[in-house]
């Protein structure tokens, strides 16, 4: 069916909200693990340490206009700014097309805001951070239960279930391989999703993750030789999968189990 004029337009604001959230998530990507406020000071070279003007600061626009060079010193600018601004304006675009203009389109496009965040600290950085996860399980929790429709005791299992499974696999890994292979910020992560998307999320996420992994893991090994978990952090798998099951956990739920 196509769409009206007005359909049109929603959808290109839907487009622009999203860039221009994506434009904060970068500065709490570049800042969160350098402990800096995310609120001050304005937008700024991190080279030559001048502000970058408004003109300057057209989410994915002037990434392009500029040539990937900062106006001032030339330094290059990092092309994840807009990478994330494009994932999220995408994103933005297809809850609003999955939930339209809804308080569930606006929840689950925050909860993937929070994973944007989390993928792109942890590929950098090889930490997911607890600024993110620990305040977002309760949040995530109530947000389930009160607008997402998840039941109460479907999201209380997510919590203890999601922490708990990834609890015993990096047990599990810690007493075969005597190091540690998990971090605990996969286990929050997981907790977190749980509460957002309900236990029976949990098996998606787990396999559709794995399977992700274990392809880029592989990958990343004949190319480069490395050990695997120095090479490949989890986080992003997780994130991807939690991503996918919003979009067709339910269709694949109903066809594994005939439900
Ligand atoms: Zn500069």
């Amino acid at each position: 069916m196509p769409a009206s004029p007005i359909e049109y337009f929603v959808m290109i604001v839907s487009v622009v909200f999203g860039s221009v959230v994506g434009s904060f998530l970068n500065v709490c990507i570049f800042r969160i693990p350098t402990g800096k406020s995310i609120v001050l000071p304005g937008s700024h070279c991190v080279t030559c340490q001048q502000p970058i003007r408004f003109y300057d600061n057209i989410p994915i626009i002037s990434f392009f206009i500029l040539r990937g060079r900062c106006r001032h010193c030339n330094t290059t600018i990092s092309p994840v700014y807009p990478a994330v601004e494009f994932l999220t304006a995408l994103m933005s675009l297809m809850l609003f097309l999955r939930y339209g203009l809804s308080l569930q389109y606006l929840l689950t496009f925050v909860f993937t805001c929070a994973l944007i965040i989390i993928t792109f600290i942890d590929l950098e950085h090889q930490i997911i951070p607890d600024v993110i996860t620990l305040p977002g399980i309760p949040i995530f929790f109530l947000s389930a239960i009160l607008i997402m429709n998840v039941r109460l005791l479907d999201s209380l299992l997510g919590i203890v279930l999601g922490g708990g499974c990834f609890y015993l696999i990096a047990f599990g890994y810690k007493l075969l391989r005597k190091t540690e292979g998990m971090g605990g910020g996969d286990i929050k992560l997981m907790a977190m999703m749980g509460a957002f998307l309900g236990w029976q999320s949990l098996w998606f996420i787990l396999l559709f993750s794995s399977i992700l992994g274990a392809i880029v893991g592989i990958s990343v090994i004949l190319y480069q030789g490395k050990d695997m978990k120095y090479a490949v952090p989890f986080g992003p798998f997780l994130s991807i999968a939690a991503v996918a099951y919003l979009f067709m956990g339910e269709h694949v739920t109903r066809l594994l189990f005939l439900r």
